[in-house]
């Protein structure tokens, strides 16, 4: 029996990279949240400590998207501001 769970390198450049307009880094698309109202794409990492930080501050029914200068000024709709915050 040969086991297959092994996955090569050369298999992880097939996925494309999305760059986070917050820290400006490339993730793989699975490790990103897009903004249903906006379309916008942060890495979950970002989105979690902002909507972490937001809800600290009380304003968890209003968080708006990240970006500042978000075409569609954005709101981040509940169950995304759940997602990202309570992890599961
Ligand atoms: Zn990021
Ligand atoms: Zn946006």
């Amino acid at each position: 029996m040969t086991t297959a769970w092994y996955r090569p390198t050369w298999d992880l450049a097939l996925d494309p990279l999305v760059s986070c307009k917050l820290c400006l880094g490339e993730y793989p698309v699975e490790q990103m949240t897009t903004l249903a109202q906006c379309r916008c794409v942060f890495c979950t990492l970002c989105l979690k400590q902002y909507v972490e930080l937001l809800i600290k501050e009380g304003f968890e029914t209003t968080i708006s998207c990240p970006d500042a200068a978000c075409p569609k000024q954005g709101r981040l709709q509940e169950h995304e501001a759940h997602r990202v915050h309570g992890g599961g």
